[in-house]
């Protein structure tokens, strides 16, 4: 009898979803663990690699998602597990904030040559996407004397009280949580003149405004691409009035949007940069990068114990390393195809109203949250592992080391469920 050929690069299902070993761990997580979190479906993980997820029972899943955007390298790259590795011998702790080590300077070197402006950068290092985004709040307003900001509809920055003044995506995400920062409004993302010509002329006086804000493609929001105009229009504005600009790269940077850093799509001149998620594949790493001369803080001004931890700078330089070599490009290669590909479908699916993204950032946008929830679950049931973001839009962030194979079963379960929907 002829033994299975199996496809290491696709999934294999082998019990009922979940399986009985899943359905034990998840019984236990409802009772011990916060329920904040959202769980569209039930994968209980255990192991990983490249684009590839084992769960408990045995199940392999292809991930379209890697980890919220994270897994830029695929899971478990052999080179970053490595790094890890080599550093946990050496050193895993002694905190940035009283002494030194060489790979903080290391990478904040490494992270000033991709910046496309060719000027002198530092790094302030954190743990996380919003501890980034609150360090560049601070810094922006330390460095201004200002204390109000400019944040967009439908952003998202984190959740921890600074940056969730700031968010915006879903008002689940702010209630009950109130009074947050005072200081910030909110402008609808991608319209500049509504800016400068309604809220400068009636409720904010920009004279008071320490930064704009802004997810150069927005995330959380549903994979949204502004129009090319609108950045460098922001940029005109925060240079005339004196107003800094945050680009928060936390998602769709590191290469997700097929170049190094997203705001590079745009004539886009970034003050300050928050950078967390692919930048350490999976290692908890917050980089606030911002230009030397507003960098300037004085010793005591801001610290992180944990921040900038060697073991996480160690599998940043790799990541760093990986993506200049080959993944960048092969986001934007994959990007492309895998787009393509969808833009077919939607000629076929009248229920899919609308595609954007670049890179692997892509959005599909269907009639209802509804429908949309139904397939993240059929498609799990059938292998593929994506989320949902904004209202009704299914996210795909893949790994950015996926292959034209890989992009064909992505799309080909999506177009199933969609039509086991019907
Ligand atoms: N900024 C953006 C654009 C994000 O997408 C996220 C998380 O999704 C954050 C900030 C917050 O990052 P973290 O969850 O690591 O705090």
């Amino acid at each position: 009898m002829a033994s299975e050929v199996i496809n290491e690069k696709l999934p294999r299902l082998v019990t009922e979803l979940p399986g009985p070993k899943a359905r034990r761990i998840i019984e236990s997580d409802r009772r011990y663990i916060s329920p904040s979190y959202t769980r569209p479906y039930p994968l209980v993980a255990k192991s990983a690699s490249g684009a590839i997820v084992e769960d408990v029972d045995g199940n392999r899943f292809l991930d379209f998602n890697a980890g919220i955007a994270v897994c830029s390298t695929g899971h478990c790259h052999p080179d970053v597990v490595r790094a890890i590795q080599k550093q946990a011998e050496q050193l895993i702790h002694m905190s940035g904030t009283d002494f030194y080590y060489e790979q903080m300077p290391q990478l904040a070197r490494k992270l000033e040559t991709l910046m496309p402006d060719g000027k002198s950068w530092r790094c302030f290092f954190g743990n996380s996407g919003t501890e980034a985004i609150e360090a560049a709040m601070k810094l922006a307003r330390y460095a201004t004397g200002r204390w109000q900001f400019i944040a967009f509809h439908s952003s998202f920055h984190g959740r921890t009280m600074g940056s969730l003044s700031l968010t915006s995506s879903k008002p689940v995400q702010r209630k009950g949580f109130g009074p947050l920062i005072p200081g910030v409004t909110h402008v609808p993302f991608g319209n500049a003149a509504y800016l400068e010509d309604v809220v400068f002329k009636t409720t904010v006086n920009p004279s008071e405004v320490a930064a704009i804000v802004v997810e150069p493609i927005q995330g959380e929001g549903g994979y949204i691409v502004p129009p090319p105009n609108f950045l460098p229009q922001l940029e005109k504005i925060a240079r005339t009035q004196g107003i800094l600009l945050v680009a928060d790269e936390v998602q769709c940077g590191m290469g997700r949007s097929g170049k190094m850093f997203a705001f590079e799509h745009f004539d886009f001149h970034p003050d300050i940069v928050a950078i967390a998620k692919g930048i350490a594949s999976g290692m908890p790493l917050g980089v606030t990068m911002a230009r030397a001369e507003i960098m300037t803080w004085e010793p005591g001004a801001h610290a992180s114990t944990f921040g900038g931890n060697p073991v996480c700078l160690a599998a940043a330089l790799e990541t760093v390393r990986l993506l200049e070599e080959k993944y960048v490009a092969n986001s934007a290669k994959m990007g492309e195809y895998l787009f393509a590909k969808i833009e077919r479908m939607k000629d076929q699916q009248p229920t899919i109203t609308d595609l954007r993204g670049r890179g692997l950032m892509i959005g599909v946008e269907l009639v209802s949250s509804e429908l949309r929830d139904r397939i993240l679950n059929e498609c799990f049931r059938r292998g593929l592992l994506i989320l949902g973001a904004g209202r009704s839009t299914i996210r795909l962030s893949p790994p950015l080391i996926i292959d034209e194979e890989q992009a064909d079963f992505a799309v080909g379960t999506i177009s199933d469920a969609i039509a086991a929907m019907a």
